[in-house]
């Protein structure tokens, strides 16, 4: 594929095909480590975890009401039975059910073998110690038993499930307090760039600041990742050739953000063929064609382009990935929808494009999308405005108000 935006000859890899060759050459980190639950959220079972309980492990009542043993009754009549007792949450009815008797159980009480039915309260009348029930009260109702959630020995999640906040709420009660996760994925990122300035001091003419360095490392929170923010690095070909080499020898992945096109300044990609493996360097995506992925050492590399659009799009859609795929997770695909969009969009054919737009729903249900504004590599408040990427297909030429197009979430943005 050539690219029409460029000035250059040499053939852009497609999307697909640079998720491919990534996929390929990522192998998941092999190290597996313990922790107790209450760390665990975000991390990756590296077994699965089965559970040494019924759940639940002992018989009891669903409601608030009377149990009662159903085999000393004819329930087809008003019947009446006398109240032997309490069972309490946490505090059970610890005597055997006599006929003739019932007692008051609520939630969570544990009953006596010789109950098999609950009665909600709000169908039986109370008269001191004389229990009334209306004819056809429902036998066998209202009784959580043993094991109906879990039965002991069987798998409450599976690896390598990413554990959410719900499995850890599972795995506690089945009891579990330690489990064994995938090591984290230990990564080390910075930017390059002479014009680059740390928030926090003034801005000199002629400077910028960092902002890819925050982006990044917000992007790369996650429990599953240990990360290293080595700073801003100078346009020095021999700084960042030591930079890279010395992140490599600790870290399964290097990230850096600019340098990595054809500029004067733009060694990334050269120290990347000098001290290590190019696998990839441009892609036909806009924004973000100067991708490069390779290895240096025993690391992967991402250089991501400079342009603050264009690293957290490449970001997002080549590194995340990557990302998980080391950390042991199981692949996913992201949520796609259809939806119609509400204005026009210029494009150009050769690459697919990532469009910043903003996503609504009307009250049938159906999505409409409209860019978020303008749509430069540099132009990061359309990307913060937006909620999701109008995803534009590489031979797409444009987009009428009316046509349907494709479009992606952005992170944990809400739909309006
Ligand atoms: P480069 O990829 O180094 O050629 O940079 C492309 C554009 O992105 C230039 O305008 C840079 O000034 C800008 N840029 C590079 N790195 C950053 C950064 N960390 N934060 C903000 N802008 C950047
Ligand atoms: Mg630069």
């Amino acid at each position: 594929m050539i690219d029409s935006c460029s000035q250059e000859s040499s053939p852009l890899l497609s999307v697909e095909a640079a998720l491919a060759r990534i996929k390929g050459a990522i192998h998941p980190v092999a190290g597996s480590e313990k922790v107790v639950l209450k760390n665990a959220l975000g991390r990756v079972l590296s077994e699965s975890v089965y559970s040494p309980i019924n759940i639940p492990h002992e018989r009891n009542s669903a409601m608030d009401g009377y149990a009662l043993s159903s085999n000393s009754i004819n329930r087809e009549q008003p019947f009446t039975l006398s109240l032997a007792g309490t069972s309490w949450a946490g505090n059970s009815f610890k005597e055997k059910l006599q006929p003739g008797q019932c007692i008051r159980v609520f939630t969570g009480a544990v009953l006596p073998d010789q109950a098999d039915s609950v009665i909600m309260q709000e169908q039986v009348r109370a008269d001191g110690q004389a229990i009334h029930f209306p004819a056809n009260a429902p036998a066998r109702q209202n009784i959580r038993e043993i094991g109906e959630d879990i039965m002991r020995g069987s798998v409450l999640c599976s690896h390598p499930k990413k554990l959410n906040a719900i499995d850890l709420g599972l795995l506690a009660s089945a009891g579990i307090y330690e489990l064994a996760v995938k090591r984290p994925v230990k990564i080390a990122f910075f930017s390059t760039g002479d014009e680059l300035t740390p928030v926090g001091q003034p801005l000199q003419p002629g400077k910028i600041y960092d902002s890819n360095r925050y982006s990044l490392s917000g992007l790369l929170a996650d429990a599953s990742h240990s990360v290293t923010d080595m700073g801003v690095i100078a346009d020095n070909k021999q700084l960042l050739e030591d930079c890279l080499i010395t992140a490599a020898k600790n870290h399964d992945v290097i990230i850096t953000t600019g340098g990595a096109s054809v500029g004067e300044a733009d060694y990334v990609r050269e120290i990347l063929a000098r001290c290590g493996e190019v696998n990839f360097w441009k892609i036909a995506i806009k924004p973000g064609k100067p991708l490069a992925f390779g290895k240096i050492g025993c690391s992967y590399f991402f250089g991501l382009p400079g342009n603050p659009v264009s690293t957290i799009v490449t970001y997002q859609h080549f590194v995340a990935p990557a990302l998980k795929q080391l950390s042991g997770a199981p692949e996913a695909k992201s949520l796609q929808l259809k939806a119609t969009c509400t204005s026009d969009l210029k494009k150009a054919p050769g690459r697919q494009e990532f469009q910043r737009g903003i996503l609504m729903q009307d009250e049938n249900g159906d999505f409409f999308a409209v860019s978020s504004g303008r749509q430069g590599a540099n132009i990061l408040s359309s990307l913060s405005r937006a909620n999701c990427y109008i995803v534009l297909p590489a031979e797409c030429n444009g987009v009428q108000a009316g046509d349907k197009v494709r479009v992606e979430l952005i992170l944990d943005a809400e739909i309006i």
